[in-house]
């Protein structure tokens, strides 16, 4: 055997001994959080298609027209000819909807963050990070170069205590923390964080991914506005692959900031522009949102609903970690839930700290009561908690 695959199989030995080996499995998402395996029909409790806007008539209907007009791909980077007029109106609604003077939208949220980050931080800056943030918030540090200083989760004593310590040894400082965190559900103090930020002249970006269309104001415009008075965060950035149920990242912020980001990130220039499809199904989405706020509501109801039963602590967002401890033991409740008809993955270590394996179940609006009872009946008889 050649030393590539001797070093490929290797590794997948170590990683399937500790348990965290991952396998890809074809899955048929249906209507109604409907999920086909091996032609298995299962009730997802994993999406993050909060909204089921995946299939929403209208929203399959807006992307399906804007291939006949527009054609199947954008053909080119946004900088070359990707940059069909779906994109900039998009951005437009985006800026609106969050209330900032601009948007850019990006080809995912992944893709945002490691363009966005190293546009304004560089190798002598630093930068402070929620420990839990999402992946692609350490990537991007990463690639900046700057300094990195991880806080413990939420914890403001501690991120008051890095930027009091090494805040002024840096010209440029930026704080970056989930909204809604992906794996644990709860939100960050941004109320407490945003001032902060601005006493230590750290810039402040948010990734608001699980929080637009979910939650905050009369426009469900993301966790910022779950806030009363609106923290100041001049980055806010997010998905249009979770609640907007398309593709696709964005950052909002001022003209200036959007500006030099379309002239600088690397993953905005290099890459193919955001499909036409993807865009008008985001674009439909949007509108969606506004028409029917109380819809909205429903991800984060259902979530109570199954809280409740579990006497577990009420959600303040779809996403309930059930932590199980062991990676082994997560996998095999997982696996326990799939035989009863539930799809729900167990999120193992490096995805979150070992010794934290859990079922992530999240909630979404067509979520049936009697299918919300039955999954916390099925746990509460499995003896998890
Ligand atoms: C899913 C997610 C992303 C990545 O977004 P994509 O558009 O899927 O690339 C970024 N940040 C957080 C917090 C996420 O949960």
């Amino acid at each position: 055997m050649n030393s590539l695959d001797t070093f490929a199989d290797t590794k997948l030995r170590g990683l399937e001994e500790k348990f965290t080996r991952r396998h890809i499995h074809v899955s048929e998402r249906q209507e109604n959080a409907y999920t086909l395996r091996q032609g298995k029909a299962l009730i997802s409790f994993c999406c993050n298609d909060y909204l089921n806007f995946t299939h929403h008539p209208e929203v399959k209907q807006a992307a399906k027209q804007a291939i006949d007009i527009y054609g199947a791909g954008a053909g080119a980077s946004r900088l070359v000819t990707g940059n069909h007029p779906l994109i900039d109106t998009l951005e437009k609604q985006l800026a609106q909807l969050k209330g900032t003077e601009d948007a850019c939208v990006f080809s995912s949220g992944y893709m945002a963050n490691m363009g966005i980050i190293p546009c304004f931080i560089g190798a002598a800056d630093i930068i402070f990070l929620d420990e839990f943030s999402h992946a692609c918030l350490f990537a991007g540090s990463q690639l900046s170069k700057a300094k990195i200083k991880i806080f413990r989760h939420n914890d403001m004593a501690h991120l008051e205590e890095l930027l009091e310590m090494h805040r002024k040894d840096h010209p440029r400082a930026i704080i970056l923390t989930d909204g809604v965190f992906s794996m644990d559900g709860d939100l960050a103090p941004l109320d407490q964080i945003a001032p902060l930020a601005k006493r230590h002249d750290a810039w402040l970006m948010t990734d608001d991914a699980h929080g637009i269309g979910i939650m905050g104001g009369n426009n469900r415009s993301g966790s910022r506005a779950t806030f009363d008075p609106l923290p100041e965060i001049p980055l806010q950035m997010g998905t249009l692959s979770k609640a907007i149920g398309s593709f696709g990242g964005y950052l909002c912020a001022s003209k200036s900031v959007i500006d030099l980001v379309k002239t600088r990130a690397r993953s905005l220039i290099f890459t193919t522009a955001l499909p036409p499809a993807s865009a008008a199904a985001a674009l439909k989405a949007l509108e969606l949102i506004e028409r029917d706020p109380d819809y909205c509501d429903r991800p984060i109801q259902n979530a109570t609903l199954f809280c409740q039963q579990l006497g577990l602590p009420t959600p303040v967002s779809p996403i309930v970690p059930v932590i199980i401890g062991e990676a082994a033991k997560c996998m095999e409740a997982a696996a326990h839930l799939e035989e009863r008809g539930f799809l729900v993955t167990g999120i193992r270590p490096p995805t979150v700290a070992i010794g934290t394996a859990r079922l992530r179940i999240t909630f979404s609006a067509r979520h049936s009561k009697e299918d919300i009872l039955r999954l916390a009946h099925t746990i509460r008889e499995m003896n998890l908690l």
